[in-house]
């Protein structure tokens, strides 16, 4: 078999074979295939498309890549949580104390942010002393012992993904379904879940912007995890503007605790507990009122909460943050956003406000910057709301003098004002499984 042959065959629209795809990827993750003709694969897939089953083949391929982590000492269903990833979205830190509280594992490995888009194991490590790489005897331990692990993505989880994606980066080939697809089922496979909760963003500060796209990459994911023996259940949710109303590490943490002790932003509690009553439903296999009930209980019997802080100290953290937001490292300058008229809130960018927190030091631009764990934005108001001129619509956090200038200036333009109230989409907006797709009210963004 030759490489030559393969990307020829694709280049001329025909489908490839299972043998052919694990003989390119084995031979491309062992360095036998270069980069240049991994690159020309690509760009043949980018514009003539993978079959279902091409890309179930692929999909299992990136998955054998590296280490396969076997979760099966842990009793009971382990559902795994994956985001496609946006602003302000620490729905991770609520979840998976809820769904451990119920006695359901959660064990998960989560990734960085890079861009604007922020990463579960950033907002962790803005705990003072919190440790996010645990061997794999401490998660599944944990996990055994708690129901709750959350580690960094170990180094050896689908290397064919890790390099396939660097070179998409570099030549113009991420936005293709199935490579999209096929390089996030393929670590939820490696991962070792029995069952997977997707969370596809959609919006202006999703990687996929418009609905039918969304929906698309969901339909092909939940195709690819059945065909892989993994029930899949996808909802697709609102991100044209950020989720809940703080942006930045230690700041969405903050949040996150917020909502675990009952007080947290609507839009940001009503995402989380229909993640969770997805995943107790495919845990339990319950009604979606029990469900409901179990998690309400969680909620105000302060389980939820308890949990969370029993995973902080596991993890070495500073469990007072509970209870004392003053132990997060704190920014040393703060800058109002000031309203420039009177109206509604037309619309905010969500993208855009996710780079603002970027300049300021919450984000990393390339992926070897540093972050800074306090800074980052607070919104006071968001689209749909009311605002008075020349009150306070945010708050900026920094510790970089003179960042706060181009991040406003960002931050100021994302914000479109209106005389009137527009018509707001929800929040989830579908939901797919297996066997059907459920669209709830206003999808257009
Ligand atoms: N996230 C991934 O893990 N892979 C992609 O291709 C796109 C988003």
């Amino acid at each position: 078999m030759r490489a030559y042959d393969i990307i020829a065959k694709k280049r001329d629209k025909k489908a490839l074979s299972k043998d052919e795809i694990n003989f390119f990827i084995n031979g491309y993750t062992a360095g036998d295939i270069a980069d240049y003709q991994a690159s020309a694969l690509l760009m043949a897939i980018y514009l003539n498309g993978m079959t279902p089953q091409e890309t179930v083949w692929l999909t299992y391929a990136m998955a054998c890549s590296g280490e396969m982590i076997d979760l099966s000492e842990i009793n009971g269903i382990k559902v795994d949580k994956h985001s496609t990833g946006g602003v302000g979205d620490k729905t991770t830190l609520i979840v998976a104390p809820v769904i451990a509280s119920l006695k359901i594992p959660f064990a998960k490995m989560s990734g960085r942010g890079l861009g604007h888009t922020g990463g579960t194991i950033d907002k962790l490590e803005s705990i003072p002393g919190f440790s996010a790489s645990l061997s794999s005897s401490q998660f599944i331990d944990n996990v055994k012992n708690a129901y709750i692990a959350l580690t960094s993505q170990s180094a050896n989880l689908t290397p064919a993904d890790r390099k396939l994606y660097s070179l998409r980066d570099s030549t113009a080939t991420v936005s293709c379904i199935p490579l999209i697809a096929s390089s996030i089922i393929s670590k939820k496979i490696a991962g070792g879940a029995d069952k997977i909760l997707l969370d596809v963003k959609t919006g202006t500060g999703a990687f996929m912007k418009t609905f039918d796209e969304s929906l698309e990459l969901a339909k092909e994911m939940v195709m690819l995890g059945k065909n892989l023996g993994r029930q899949t259940v996808a909802l697709i949710s609102d991100m044209d503007k950020p989720l809940g109303n703080n942006i930045g590490n230690s700041l969405e943490v903050i949040e996150a605790i917020e909502t675990l002790k009952g007080r947290g932003p609507a839009d940001l509690w009503e995402l989380c507990d229909r993640i969770c009553i997805q995943m107790i439903i495919m845990a339990k296999g319950c009604t979606q009122k029990e469900a409901r009930q179990m998690i309400e209980h969680s909620i105000k019997s302060g389980s939820a909460l308890d949990k969370f802080k029993e995973f902080i100290i596991m993890q070495n953290g500073d469990d007072r943050v509970i209870d004392d937001y003053s132990v997060f490292s704190q920014a040393k300058y703060e800058y109002p956003l000031i309203a420039v008229r009177s109206g509604f809130i037309g619309s905010m960018h969500a993208e855009s406000i996710g780079r603002a927190a970027m300049i300021l030091g919450a984000g990393r631009e390339k992926k070897e910057d540093n972050i800074d764990p306090a800074a980052g934005i607070c919104l006071y108001k968001k689209t749909g709301d009311y605002v008075e001129k020349d009150t306070t619509l945010a708050m900026l956090y920094t510790n970089k003098p003179g960042a706060e200038k181009e991040a406003l200036k960002i931050l100021g333009s994302s914000i479109k004002y209106s005389d009137n109230k527009s018509r707001m989409r929800e929040i989830v907006l579908a939901m797919v499984t297996a066997s059907e797709t459920i669209v709830y009210g206003l999808q257009k963004n």
